[in-house]
């Protein structure tokens, strides 16, 4: 019954963690901060879909800020303008969550903050040097209310 896999979603909200339920980092269509929005990036801005999108400096593991598409409203292609000058006139929040955090506490944090996207990281010690932050993906409200009406 639909009623019960709901019912048993949003039960699941307090065992599992954003990691489980997250876009990783591979999958993320993301800019670089350098991009010049040109014809052939807004082209591909709008094919991909997205309402919000990551921005890297130098490696994608470094998001540095979010684009939303909403920002492109006022900018025209023919003038290449610096991704990096849109970024910084909008200046959007960045909403960071560790990996374990559970869908109950992030579902919270979404229902409250302005923003329905967060960048996952984790704590990363296991090489030799020191602990470093490690962003892993990246999740959105849509990945929670999925993991509640699922059916399977
Ligand atoms: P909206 O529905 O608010 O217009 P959207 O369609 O861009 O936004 P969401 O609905 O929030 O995105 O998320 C849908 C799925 O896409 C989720 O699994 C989310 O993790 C993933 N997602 C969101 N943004 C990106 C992105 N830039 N790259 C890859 N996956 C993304
Ligand atoms: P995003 O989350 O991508 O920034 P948004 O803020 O434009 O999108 P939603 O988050 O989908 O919109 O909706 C927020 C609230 O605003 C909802 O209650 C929705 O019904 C309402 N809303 C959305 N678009 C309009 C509109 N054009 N006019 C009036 N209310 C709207």
């Amino acid at each position: 019954k639909e009623e019960l896999n709901m019912i048993e979603g949003a039960l699941e909200l307090r065992t599992k963690t954003v990691e489980d339920v997250m876009t990783p980092l591979k999958d993320c269509f993301m800019l670089s901060a350098d991009a010049i929005l040109d014809f052939n990036t807004m082209s591909m801005i709008m094919q991909s879909g997205y309402t919000r999108i990551p921005v890297y400096k130098n490696e994608q593991s470094n998001i540095v800020d979010i684009l939303f598409v909403k920002d492109l409203a006022f900018v025209d292609p023919d003038d290449d303008m610096h991704l990096k000058t849109v970024t910084t006139f909008y200046n959007h929040p960045l909403h960071c969550v560790f990996n374990d955090t559970k869908l109950d506490a992030m579902l919270e944090e979404f229902k409250k903050g302005k923003s329905h996207l967060a960048i996952v990281q984790r704590v990363n010690n296991e090489g030799e040097g020191d602990p470093f932050y490690e962003v892993l993906g990246i999740i959105t409200l849509e990945d929670i209310i999925e993991e509640i009406i699922k059916s399977e």
